[in-house]
């Protein structure tokens, strides 16, 4: 099992601080005794970076606040000043959006060379991990069998996904696609990625903005009482997801793309999980037939095409977690635990009436 060695002398930076995930990478660096340097878009915003405070105050490491935005050439300089280790959170998971160009492409892609031109500016700088996604691998679930080994490899990547089709999957791609280009450009630093499935588990902050919130909010408010649609995913607790960063950082031998997920679940599957714990909540018992999503879908939401639904529905997700387990040491919560943590979370942050 490779052994991560936690080098404290310099301060690492956080981009995306207030982020769910990245809560939860914050809160393991300082209590290894850290100095985090959290970029986020206001500091001054207290409901978004109290409980990052907090944290620092229950640990041996410190934290200090930047405020930098992935839209502004150079932001992140000062927060990445004496820093060896940059991690990359922050990128727009939205799905309420009227521009993918502006509101998810631009800040992805143009935000991760600005991170990532800094960190060749930046002599201190050692090593990247990047947040990138399972969906720079894959665009559409029906890919993941048809990939050589029948699962989602590190090898592949998302050629399906554009403007108008999967645009956050798209934003994701390119990023990463971005972030390769300029690291394989120089040899100072080293450039390491994690992929996560969808991440789940409980937030840190009061007041969390990841729309994997909005997904579970909708599974668990009934919203989708009268059945849920048959769409398989990978999904991981946050927690294992933090872990993976981390030893992505400290771990000398840690290199290239790492897929980092649990076991693939359908969404009825988490609804069921969610429901050992929490009878009281209007959770659907059944799948919707693929028929009635193909011909009402795209009525309901324009992100359900026909061509979506048809490449998505009823389709299995196969990927490979074994060289995030093998090279990063990575061991994995049960996702039931992480999925009934969350719904847990979001009921008593109010999110979820119980
Ligand atoms: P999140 O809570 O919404 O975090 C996103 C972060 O990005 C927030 O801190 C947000 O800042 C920041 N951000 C957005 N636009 C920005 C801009 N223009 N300038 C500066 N910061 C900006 O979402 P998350 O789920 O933790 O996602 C974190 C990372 O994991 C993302 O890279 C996401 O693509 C990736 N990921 C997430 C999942 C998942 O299921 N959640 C799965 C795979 C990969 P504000 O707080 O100021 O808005």
């Amino acid at each position: 099992m490779p052994n991560p060695i936690y080098d404290t002398s310099k301060p690492v930076l956080v981009t995306g601080a207030t982020g769910f995930l990245a809560g939860w990478i914050v809160k393991d660096l300082l209590e290894q005794g850290f100095t985090v340097h959290a970029a986020v878009r206001d500091p001054n915003n207290k409901d978004k970076v109290a409980h990052l405070e907090k944290l620092a105050d229950a640990s041996s490491g410190n934290i200090k606040f930047f405020k930098a935005d992935l839209l502004q050439d150079g932001s992140y300089e000062e927060a990445m000043q004496g820093c060896g280790i940059v991690f990359h959170t922050a990128s727009p998971f939205i799905s309420n959006f009227k521009d993918p160009q502006k509101e998810l492409v631009d800040p992805a892609v143009n935000g991760t060379r600005t991170v990532l031109n800094s960190a060749n500016k930046i002599e201190s700088v050692t090593r990247v991990v990047l947040t990138s996604s399972c969906v720079a691998i894959y665009g559409h679930a029906s890919e993941t069998t048809k990939a050589p080994t029948g699962k989602l490899t590190e090898a592949e990547w998302n050629n399906s996904s554009s403007l108008t089709e999967n645009p956050y999957s798209y934003s994701k791609t390119m990023a990463e696609k971005a972030a390769w280009k300029i690291a394989d450009a120089q040899s100072r630093w080293k450039l390491v990625v994690i992929n996560p499935a969808l991440i789940s588990g409980p937030s840190l902050s009061g007041s969390p903005t990841s729309d994997v919130f909005s997904i579970f909010k909708q599974m668990a408010d009934g919203a989708m009482k009268s059945g849920v649609p048959h769409i398989e995913v990978g999904v991981v607790d946050v927690r294992d997801v933090s872990t993976a960063h981390i030893n992505a950082a400290f771990i000398d031998n840690a290199n290239g793309r790492n897929i980092v997920f649990n076991r693939s679940m359908s969404f009825l599957d988490i609804c069921n999980a969610i429901g050992e714990k929490r009878s009281d909540l209007p959770l659907p018992s059944r799948e919707m037939p693929k028929w009635l999503i193909w011909l009402v879908g795209p009525m309901v939401n324009s992100a359900f095409s026909r061509n979506w639904v048809s490449l998505n529905v009823g389709h299995a997700w196969r990927g490979d977690n074994s060289k995030a387990v093998r090279e990063l040491g990575l061991t994995y919560m049960p996702v039931e635990k992480s999925v009934q943590d969350m719904v847990q979370n979001m009921t008593d942050l109010g999110l979820i009436k119980g």
